[in-house]
């Protein structure tokens, strides 16, 4: 059994916030995650660029440095692999931590590889691990996904991209531009309004001229091997089709708070009850950072609003008379 003054779980870009302010402090701490550093960016489209400008990504006023007026996921990995290599920050990659129980004041961790005792928990989980589903009939076949990489292997395909916000356009737009023919499945009536103010124009105007066909108003009904049913204002229609790129959104590991005993809120949105000036939750040191803040809001918390948790934890921890 290892002991520690604070666990960090999660090593996305607020856990690693979190870990540089443990460090300043000389504390013995420790970030566990589950998967390579900063999993979630790894696991983003290869061509990303986010919607946010690199200042507003940074950690603890680290300078992040893009020649594009936006950075992409390449530089964001570049930069958080950087502060955290020449930080020399404690990060165990490729642990999964599968249980968290306190037992008087002590937190007993648990992971695939080993125990932990802590005093403090931080938990910089998010929300990229869990796709929302459509609960469709089909929805398992292998050629459906949740998450897109690249265009390339959907090339002279037929491909639908079910969902209307910024994945689904970004996904649309690249691979109709490497040659897929794309049908986009919206169950609102329009584009999503919170889609990159620079790349609305370009998705209405290709819908418009009929390059990428649209459907609004409609939904998945059933996914077959060489087809789609889907329901349309004007009824049900077949669309042949050799992949479905379902891009509904993604959702935290609600279970695993529960499991925890962190109180959610009853609410559809599920938001996990937490002191927004402490970050504290209703177990006395346990920690929420990040967008997992959000539950099923995940609109709510990005890297730019989110990653002030890591310096509001630490003085809370710092102040607390435990320690
Ligand atoms: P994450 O980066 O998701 O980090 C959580 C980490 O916890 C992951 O690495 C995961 O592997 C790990 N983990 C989970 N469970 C366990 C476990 N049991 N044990 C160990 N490790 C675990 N925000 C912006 O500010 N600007 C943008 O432009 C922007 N663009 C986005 C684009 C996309 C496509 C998406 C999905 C999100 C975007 N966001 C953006 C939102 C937000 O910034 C990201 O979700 C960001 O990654 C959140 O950081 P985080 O550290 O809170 O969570």
């Amino acid at each position: 059994v290892l002991e520690k003054e604070v666990i960090i779980v999660g090593g996305g870009p607020i856990g690693i916030a979190c870990a540089l302010e443990c460090k300043k402090r000389g504390w013995n701490y420790l970030v566990l995650e589950k998967g390579a550093l900063t999993n979630s960016l790894f696991n983003y489209p290869k061509n990303m660029t986010f919607f946010s400008t690199s200042e507003k990504l940074e950690i603890d006023d680290i300078p992040f440095i893009s020649k594009n007026p936006k950075p992409n996921r390449d530089e964001a990995l570049e930069y958080y692999r950087r502060v955290a290599t020449s930080n020399t920050l404690h990060l165990n990659l490729y642990e999964v931590v599968t249980s968290i129980n306190k037992e008087d004041t002590l937190f007993k961790i648990e992971t695939n590889r080993n125990h932990y005792i802590t005093k403090k928990v931080i938990l910089a989980t998010g929300f990229y691990d869990i796709p929302k589903l459509l609960n469709v009939p089909g929805e398992q076949l292998p050629k459906v996904t949740h998450y897109y990489k690249e265009a390339h292997p959907y090339s002279m395909q037929s491909v639908i991209i079910v969902g209307a916000s910024n994945s689904s356009v970004d996904a649309a737009l690249e691979i109709w531009r490497k040659g897929g023919h794309v049908t986009m499945i919206i169950r609102g009536k329009d584009i999503g309004e919170r889609v990159k103010y620079w790349v609305r124009p370009d998705i209405l105007n290709r819908i418009e001229e009929g390059s990428i066909k649209a459907f609004y108003n409609s939904e998945i009904v059933e996914i077959k091997e060489h087809e789609v049913i889907i329901s349309t204002p004007e009824g049900i229609k077949n669309i042949p089709n050799d992949y479905v790129l379902a891009l509904t959104g993604y959702q935290p590991d609600l279970n695993f708070l529960k499991a925890i005993g962190v109180d959610l809120s009853h609410e559809e949105n599920k938001i996990p009850k937490y002191n927004s000036e402490t970050m504290e939750t209703n177990i006395v040191g346990l920690y929420l950072a990040g967008v997992i803040c959000g539950g099923m809001e995940t609109h709510k918390w990005f890297i730019e609003n989110s990653r002030m948790h890591a310096k509001q934890i630490v003085k809370h921890i710092e102040k607390s008379k435990e320690r």
